[in-house]
């Protein structure tokens, strides 16, 4: 049997594990540390814009805060992006709001502004006005920002930026994750760099983070006994996460090549195939990470995004549809939606393959060899 190609595996550098042998040297060994405090002003300064950084549990706890702090209580609206991982939305149900899903559109893969305008003009019409937007950068594809930053804007409602898949990516030069009121990333073991578990929470607003690393820890008031004026939240990240995360700064630059390497040698392989379309940038104002690598299928060539997947899966090859939309999960049954179909269509063709950073030329030829060898048949 061939050895197993993941979608998108941890890959390590030189530094992480020396990393964590001192914060064992030192006996940092919990959720606040040096390395918390310098994995915090590592992403700070990798990003620009002036922007605070709270390092945390994972990405969906940030995602939790940001809600929080923006006031988002039981009944209110939350309008999020419905092509995306579940962790865009659950924090909205946590607070007790209900989502209102908006569809993609077929440039970016991300909320169509023009749907998001209608969404907001809706609910504003059946009486409520959307306490806050979540915007997601799939893939590490940037959403349509200007757009949707200037619609946010109009209507004065903040905007959540989920750069969870697309750290390193940028819009017109600036780097996601700078735009919303607030934003979360995510290091959980299959992006583009991990701590094994985490998350960050990135805003301009330097009060924002203070006040996230204080409910974090559980909102424990300044007094000498154990003091609480409000429900708090244990959601701070470990020194020896944060000691693998400064690692993994080291190298991001790097991965970020690799992956664009792996979408460029997919494409080159793979778009002489009709039946096989790439994400493009849409132009040059959009600047990918390309986390994931992702096609769509055209299954009027005769072959299927399904059989596709089980023809990698035959040769030990993992592979993955794209996310399901919220709209269309039970769990979400019956909550709002806008949309014009974009993001089911792209949901039945969509395939993400192989993409991690540690991937071979080896590898990612039998993965080729594996989808052309579909459409030879
Ligand atoms: C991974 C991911 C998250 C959640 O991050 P965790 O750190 O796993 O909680 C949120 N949104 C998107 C789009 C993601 O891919």
């Amino acid at each position: 049997m061939n050895t197993k190609i993941w979608l998108s595996s941890p890959h390590m550098g030189t530094n992480e594990f020396k990393n964590v042998k001192e914060a064992f040297d030192t006996n940092w060994i919990a959720p606040l540390g040096p390395h918390v405090d310098g994995f915090e002003r590592d992403l700070a300064d990798f990003l620009g814009e002036g922007v605070h950084v709270a390092a945390l549990s994972s990405g969906t706890a940030a995602l939790h805060l940001a809600l929080i702090m923006l006031g988002v209580k039981a009944g209110d609206e939350v309008i999020c992006q419905s092509m995306t991982f579940s962790a865009s939305a659950n924090p909205i149900a946590y607070q007790g709001a209900i989502p209102v899903f908006v569809d993609s559109e077929e440039r970016t893969w991300n909320m169509s502004p023009d749907l998001l305008e209608l969404a907001i003009q809706d609910r504003m019409r059946k009486g409520k006005k959307p306490k806050a937007i979540i915007v997601v950068h799939l893939y590490g594809m940037p959403a349509e920002m200007d757009r949707i930053m200037a619609i946010a804007d109009r209507f004065e409602i903040p905007v959540v930026e989920d750069a969870a898949e697309a750290l390193g990516s940028t819009y017109k030069g600036r780097k996601l994750g700078t735009f919303g009121a607030m934003s979360l990333l995510s290091f959980n073991g299959n992006k583009i760099i991990t701590t094994s578990g985490g998350g960050a929470l990135v805003s301009n607003n330097e009060a924002y983070i203070k006040q996230a690393r204080f409910l974090a820890t559980q909102a424990r008031d300044a007094a000498p006994h154990y003091q609480h004026a409000q429900i708090g939240y244990n959601y701070r990240m470990s020194n020896v996460c944060a000691a693998i995360g400064r690692g993994q700064m080291d190298v991001l630059a790097d991965r970020i090549m690799q992956r664009r390497a792996n979408y460029d040698f997919y494409q080159a392989a793979l778009s002489a195939i009709r039946g096989i379309r790439f994400a493009e940038e849409a132009d040059e104002n959009y600047y990918s990470n390309r986390w994931l690598s992702t096609v769509l299928v055209d299954d009027s060539q005769g072959i299927s995004r399904e059989a596709i997947r089980l023809a990698l899966e035959q040769e030990n090859i993992e592979s993955r549809p794209l996310w399901k939309p919220m709209h269309l999960q039970p769990v979400f049954e019956g909550t709002p939606f806008y949309g014009d179909g974009t993001s089911e269509r792209l949901f039945d063709k969509g395939l993400c393959l192989p993409s991690g950073s540690n991937m071979t030329d080896e590898e990612r030829e039998r993965v080729a060899c594996c989808m052309k060898a579909c459409f030879a048949q």
